[in-house]
């Protein structure tokens, strides 16, 4: 019987969530449990992380899933491995469904950089105004250069506070349009973005509002993962998981 465990966190989680269900196929979406309020969706949902690779693989066995499908954000690099890493013990097709990354345009203006510390470093020198584009997690990293007055933009309230002196924080959680950021940006007379490469769209009206108006933007490049097989598109999941069985992915 098909039982496929989608990891998600992200659009493309719910977009296959809802094309599974439209298919009458039996799916589990899987989320880390960092969001308050995570949207409501047509397939079973479970919350919180499995216990590691061994708690993954015990999961995989016990519920039967027959597919695994890594819908989580390019960033989250801990469960992508993970995932990698169970499938293979457990015998279960896995497969990764990504946002190709972002390409810089004629007009842009990126620093690429390779992680988190990198981009602390990257904000050396005189102060500026600057846009952390990057979630919650990461931003207490930027204490390191409190010269600068930071704008941040999270989804939900934070929980625990902000370790950054000089900051204001928005709380939406999108969808976000090239008005609405270049508007935000132009009002907090922002010079800098810092941005994940996330890739996709719902997250890149901000890159193209720093274009519009011609800021820097200093551009995380996504962390490595073990190699594993890729698609970009949900009707691509669902021709894998029609074929895999036969093809022994
Ligand atoms: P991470 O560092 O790769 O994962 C840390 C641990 O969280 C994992 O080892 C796992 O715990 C648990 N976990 C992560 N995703 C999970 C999932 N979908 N279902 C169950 N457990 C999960 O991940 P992260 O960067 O903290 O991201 C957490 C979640 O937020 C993901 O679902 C991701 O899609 C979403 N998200 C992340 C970002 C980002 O920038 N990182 C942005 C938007 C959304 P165990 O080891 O105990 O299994």
């Amino acid at each position: 019987m098909t039982h496929v465990l989608i990891l998600g966190g992200t659009t493309e989680a719910s977009a296959l969530a809802a094309a599974l269900a439209h298919a009458g196929i039996a799916a589990t979406l899987s989320y880390a449990g960092r969001v308050a309020n995570p949207r409501a969706q047509p397939v079973a949902v479970r919350v919180g992380g499995f216990g590691g690779v061994a708690g993954l693989v015990e999961w995989l066995q016990v519920k039967r899933v027959s597919h695994l499908v890594d819908a989580t954000h390019p960033f989250a690099a801990q469960m992508s491995a993970h995932a990698v890493a169970a499938a293979a013990q457990a015998g279960v097709p896995h497969l990764a469904l990504t946002r190709p990354a972002w390409a810089a345009e004629t007009a842009d203006r990126w620093t690429r950089v390779a992680d988190i510390p990198a981009a602390v470093a990257a904000l050396a020198g005189g102060p500026r105004r600057v846009m952390l584009a990057l979630g919650r997690m990461h931003v207490d990293a930027f204490a390191a250069m409190p010269q600068h007055r930071y704008l941040l933009r999270f989804v939900d309230p934070p929980r625990t506070a902000i370790a950054l002196p000089g900051h204001r924080l928005v709380v939406d959680r999108g969808p976000f349009t090239v008005e609405g950021d270049l508007a935000l940006l132009r009002r907090e007379a922002i010079e800098l973005l810092v941005c994940k490469n996330a890739g996709g769209s719902g997250a890149q009206a901000k890159l193209i509002a720093a274009r519009t108006l011609g800021l820097p933007v200093v551009m995380i490049d996504r962390p490595p993962l073990p190699d594993r097989v890729e698609v970009h598109d949900v009707a691509a999941v669902l021709h894998w998981i029609g074929h895999a069985a036969d093809r022994g992915v």
